[in-house]
């Protein structure tokens, strides 16, 4: 169904299926007519096998990535929403709508099943209670994904595509940048939803790396360190990490200067770079986890 974005469209669809929005899923429906067509343009969806989209809602993206992807498979947990996608989706043959959530479904195995194991792309307005961590799962499975580009708010748009080292960077930033080349593609303000959340959004792409950008020894350990900086923020580096690794502070201040990182440096202020020298130079503690 096209115009799904007409707020009139989306009431009269939601009245036929007795269908009430739902706030703790996130479930916030977009009704600017501009964004899905250039979310499913930019989201190069065209030059994939396919397209995974998370969280399909009434349809209105779904629609549109049907329009230039070969298959798209949604994937969405409201299980209420099935009969409005039927209805909405009624003219895409190449849609599949798949139940589940996508923190737990096995990924790789969709992939296959759906798309022969080539390479796809993710396209989604994600529910943003879920926000980083669908997108380091996405990020960290080594699925084969060509890019994910989604809607998040805008200041997590902002956290995930800040350069380490750069203003506003953060633990997630370290992550993002290690397994992909980020970018912000447009704003979208909050009156573009029905129901209006409270802030605005923005669309980022990340195009997945084939090989990371810095190399490391043990990628557990490296993204450890990187947390543990980040874990006390209002701290300098050497304090949070001896604090939330249960490090002592000279082990700290030696692995830091080791890897040519100021005493007092903020995690604020490392480079990914940095990141994986201070990964090398500081022990990890023996035991399990910290
Ligand atoms: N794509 C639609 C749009 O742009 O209008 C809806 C986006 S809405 C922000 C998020 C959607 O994700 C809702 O349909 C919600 O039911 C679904 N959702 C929430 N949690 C989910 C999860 N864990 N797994 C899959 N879908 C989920």
């Amino acid at each position: 169904m096209s115009r799904l974005w007409e707020p009139k469209t989306i009431r009269e669809v939601l009245g036929r299926h007795g269908f009430h929005f739902s706030k703790a899923l996130g479930q916030n429906f977009l009704i600017n007519p501009g964004v899905c067509p250039r979310m499913a343009q930019e989201s190069g969806a065209s030059d994939c096998a396919g397209v995974i989209e998370v969280g399909p809602g009434l349809g209105v993206l779904t629609w549109e990535l049907a329009q230039v992807a070969r298959k798209v498979v949604a994937i969405e947990l409201d299980r209420r929403l099935f009969p409005v996608l039927e209805e909405t989706l009624a003219d895409c043959p190449n849609v599949e709508v798949v139940q589940g959530d996508v923190l737990k479904l096995d990924l790789r195995a969709l992939v296959e099943e759906k798309f022969g194991g080539e390479e796809v792309c993710v396209c989604a307005n994600l529910p943003y209670y879920i926000t980083s961590p669908v997108i380091l799962r996405l990020l960290e499975e080594e699925l084969p994904l060509k890019s994910l580009t989604v809607m998040v708010q805008k200041e997590a748009a902002q956290r995930l595509c800040a350069a380490p080292g750069e203003k506003g960077c953060g633990a997630v930033s370290v992550a993002v940048h290690y397994h992909s080349a980020p970018q912000l593609l447009f704003g979208v303000s909050r009156g573009s939803f029905m129901p209006p959340p409270k802030v605005d959004s923005a669309v980022i792409r990340l195009d997945l790396r084939r090989e990371p950008p810095v190399s490391v020894e043990d990628e557990g350990w490296f993204f450890r360190v990187s947390r543990a900086a980040f874990a006390q923020r209002r701290k300098t580096a050497a304090n949070s990490l001896s604090a939330s690794l249960r490090l002592p502070k000279p082990q700290v201040e030696a692995a830091l200067a080791a890897a040519g990182i100021a005493p007092n440096a903020r995690a604020e202020e490392l480079s990914l770079e940095q990141f994986a020298a201070l990964s090398q130079t500081l022990a990890k503690p023996a035991g399990g986890e910290v």
